[in-house]
């Protein structure tokens, strides 16, 4: 690789339905071609078998693309025992990269082993120190958190347990981001920050990541949205254009990565890299 260069990796999620599984076929095939750094895989609390969802999507992620793979793991669902044993069969199948979440809590939160991500980390560390463990971030601030500065404290302590690298959470205002890294570095906090891009490419989903994500959208967005709020093609468009935009500044800025959240769009992701390439770090693909 490239190490002038920063890298691209993108993130699918496991399909609840045929046509979402028609969409995941399409999406990998796509990505196969682009040669990602890496694919990381989620999970969900609804999807309540962890092992038959996101770990054999990340097992067939990893054969059939031969790229890098992460496994989101949700430390508030998910016992000791569970994280010994998936850690294992990750392992027997070449997988060696694990993102440590809390996980999305509906309500009170769970019975578990594992409090918060950093007692998920630091356990992994024990138990494999050979894995690569990402932390989530937030450059808006995680909303259990009271303020600022609070959450870097939480986020540098999770660092220390164990992390060697950050995902942000998704972000509209570059802004934001750069006051994030200024602030972690400030804090000590010296891994690697992948910058999560959402391309947004309609009207509705714009809406549902202002309300569950907590991102600030700035006013150059919000006159996309109200100029074609009429006019899905060119809200498409206009939102594609805008996330190339952000990674091309992004990337001008130094930032480690860029993580693609693709939503199991083949069109989007192909759209990103197709307009971006050149700015990324080539990537050879194992035979
Ligand atoms: P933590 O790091 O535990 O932080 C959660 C809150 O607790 C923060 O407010 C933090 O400041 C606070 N905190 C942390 N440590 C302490 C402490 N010691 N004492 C007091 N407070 C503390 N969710 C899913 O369900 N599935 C996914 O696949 C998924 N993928 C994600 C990918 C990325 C890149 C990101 C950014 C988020 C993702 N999430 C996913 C969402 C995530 O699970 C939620 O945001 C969750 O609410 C917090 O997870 P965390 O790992 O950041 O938790």
């Amino acid at each position: 690789m490239d190490p002038a260069k920063p890298e691209l990796s993108f993130e699918v999620f496991p399909p609840s339905s045929p046509a979402g599984t028609a969409k995941l076929t399409q999406t990998l095939a796509q990505l196969k071609g682009i040669a990602p750094s890496f694919v990381s895989v989620t999970c969900s609390n609804h999807q309540l078998n962890y092992e038959q969802s996101t770990i054999s999507l990340a097992q067939a992620v990893h054969r059939d693309l031969r790229c890098a793979t992460m496994v989101h793991m949700p430390a508030a669902y998910v016992t000791k025992a569970q994280v010994r044993q998936i850690l294992d069969q990750l392992e027997a199948a070449h997988i060696q990269q694990v993102l440590a979440l809390r996980g999305d809590l509906d309500g009170a939160a769970p019975e578990t082993d594992f409090t918060h991500a950093s007692d998920l980390v630091r356990f992994i560390k024990r138990v494999k120190p050979q894995f690569r463990v990402t932390g989530a971030c937030y450059p808006e601030v995680h909303p259990d958190s009271p303020d600022r500065v609070a959450d870097i404290r939480n986020l540098k302590a999770k660092v220390d347990a164990g992390c060697d690298q950050l995902i942000t959470q998704l972000f509209y205002d570059n802004a934001q981001f750069y006051r994030f890294r200024e602030a972690c570095a400030i804090a000590g906090i010296t891994v690697p920050i992948l910058a999560g891009i959402m391309p947004i490419t309609n009207r509705q989903q714009a809406l549902h990541v202002v309300q569950n994500c907590a991102a600030s959208l700035p006013p150059k967005f919000k006159a996309i949205l109200d100029k074609y709020r009429d006019n899905p093609v060119t809200l498409r468009e206009a939102g594609l254009a805008y996330a190339v935009d952000q990674i091309v500044d992004l990337v001008t800025h130094d930032v480690a990565g860029i993580h693609l959240y693709t939503l199991n769009q083949a069109a989007t992701a192909q759209h990103i890299y197709d307009n971006t390439a050149s700015l990324f770090a080539p990537v050879t693909v194992a035979d």
